[in-house]
């Protein structure tokens, strides 16, 4: 193939960009420098011709013009943002629809935006949770600038977000914030106090304390939301429910009130309440909102539990119509308080997003999980399926290892034993709920797997295959993302 450097006296001619290893879509004019990414063999290089904006790498003149050639690195991505603003992260949040995607690998945000570009909800294009950094080695540096040069690559101009996902410490939402996060996901999970809601009713009386002014205004009275929706709250239910979730609160508000309050930083805020094992009921939804509402909390999202289960990489599992009813409740919450309904594991839930679409009229975040993983695997399966007969077989003897992180009811004995399948067949796995999730959930074993000699055993040769193929690896999560959103828009004008 031709080198970028050839390209660079043709700049303004007509040729085709992409001969020359340059992303077309990556051509950029400041003041009169042009930027663009181009691959340089397997390596990504961003390139600066005309008089310099700051990029490091290695200068040089071509042409009779100045030229830098440097990294995709944490430097230049600043300059990107300074001299292009759109690839920066923006708070996106209070936009009627945004869905979370995130990049797992770092890899996967070209095809994400590719749908994007077809939809009018904006993404969430980096979007990580502290357990995602720890068993894929990276920071949440390298998530953003990821990011960054994608939208640059694909000169995606509409705008993004960049999710602190599931954070559950002060100094986790600190660190998010001061990188320049535009939204921080707070996990209230670990201040949830669940033993309440089974406790027997006279173990409950003797361990219960409340003020008396938050006793008065809720217990057994109710309350008008939206759409003559209304909610009660009778003895019981009000103390389990105070007891469950009062250290809830207060964390909550004083997360608000350490970070977001004096708005020295530019983000919005989600509160989560989904990591627990039983459905948030209306009455608890309704309490946390209207007492954060009372302390003052501004948020833009909610993510409720909702009823059934959803697990990583496969569909919805439980009552539908259940879900629908519980849903028209909870958006009627959301509405009178005026926030939007999040979604989380939203990937794949092929049976609730046209429930999800309509019932929020369309006003909605929806968080896809790591979906972009099992894509980027599927690409192996078809590309060098002998390499994806190693991965699943390690995967295989890595799956106890990682179910301590992930809730899924996997079972790996109805996984079709590889060695029966073809080569052909090998993709069929992608449609099986058992190997979907044990090739979802075991990326940490296999990114960090280290050979004797301390090279990594699969890492570099995925990142090589998946660099090889990246056009395909795009084509697969452009096809796979855009079913999840037209089921969503299916019918949210109705
Ligand atoms: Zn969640």
């Amino acid at each position: 193939m031709k080198s970028f450097k050839d390209f660079i006296p043709l700049l303004h001619a007509k040729v085709d960009p992409l001969l020359y290893g340059v992303y077309p879509l990556s051509i950029h004019t400041s003041k009169g420098t042009t930027l663009f990414i181009a691959k340089d063999k397997k390596k990504k290089v961003l390139v600066s011709v005309g008089p310099s904006v700051g990029l490091e790498g290695e200068q040089t003149a071509i042409d009779g013009k100045q030229v830098v050639i440097g990294e995709l690195n944490a430097a230049n991505a600043d300059v990107l943002k300074k001299v292009f603003p759109f690839t920066a992260p923006r708070r996106v949040l209070k936009k009627e629809r945004t869905i979370g995607v995130g990049d797992r690998l770092g890899i996967a945000s070209p095809g994400h935006i590719r749908v994007f570009k077809e939809f009018d909800a904006f993404p969430i294009l980096a979007q990580q949770s502290i357990r995602e950094l720890f068993l894929t080695n990276r920071t949440y540096r390298d998530v953003l600038d990821a990011a960054t040069f994608a939208v640059f690559q694909e000169g995606f101009k509409k705008g993004y977000g960049a999710d602190g996902d599931h954070l559950k410490k002060y100094e986790e939402v600190k660190m998010a914030l001061e990188l320049g996060f535009t939204m921080i996901t707070l996990d209230c999970s670990e201040h949830m106090h669940n033993e309440f809601e089974s406790m027997s009713e006279e173990k409950l009386q003797s361990s219960y304390v409340c003020d008396a002014a938050l006793e008065k205004e809720y217990m057994n009275k109710s309350f008008e939301v939206a759409n003559g929706v209304s909610v009660h709250f009778d003895e019981i239910s009000f103390k389990r429910m105070v007891m469950t979730y009062k250290d809830v609160l207060d964390f909550a508000t004083s997360i608000y009130e350490t970070y977001f309050k004096d708005g020295t930083y530019d983000a919005d805020l989600e509160i989560s309440i989904d990591e627990t094992s039983t459905a948030t009921t209306p009455d608890e939804h309704f309490f946390i909102a209207n007492e954060l509402t009372k302390r003052g909390v501004e948020f833009a999202t909610l993510a409720p539990r909702f009823c059934g289960e959803f697990q990583k990489g496969v569909d919805y599992i439980g009552d539908v119509a259940q879900f629908e009813k519980e849903l028209i409740i909870h958006q009627a919450i959301a509405t009178h308080f005026g926030y939007k309904l999040s979604l989380h594991s939203g990937s794949d839930k092929f049976k609730v997003f046209e429930i999800f679409g309509r019932i929020t009229k369309g006003k909605f975040h929806v968080k896809t999980a790591g979906t972009n993983y099992l894509e980027a695997m599927r690409l192996v399966a078809l590309r060098d399926p002998s390499f994806y007969r190693e991965l699943h077989t390690f995967a295989l003897s890595a799956f106890d290892e990682v179910t301590q992180y992930y809730h899924v009811s996997t079972d790996i004995t109805r996984i079709p034993d590889i060695s029966t399948l073809s080569d052909q067949e090998l993709v069929k796995l992608f449609e099986h709920n058992d190997s979907r999730q044990l090739i979802h959930i075991t990326y940490g074993p296999i990114l960090n797997k280290k050979n004797e000699d301390g090279s990594f055993m699969f890492k570099d040769r995925l990142y090589d295959l998946w660099s090889v193929y990246e056009d395909q690896y795009s084509d697969l999560l452009f096809g796979h993302i855009k079913r999840h959103l037209y089921q969503l828009y299916r019918n949210i004008k109705g």
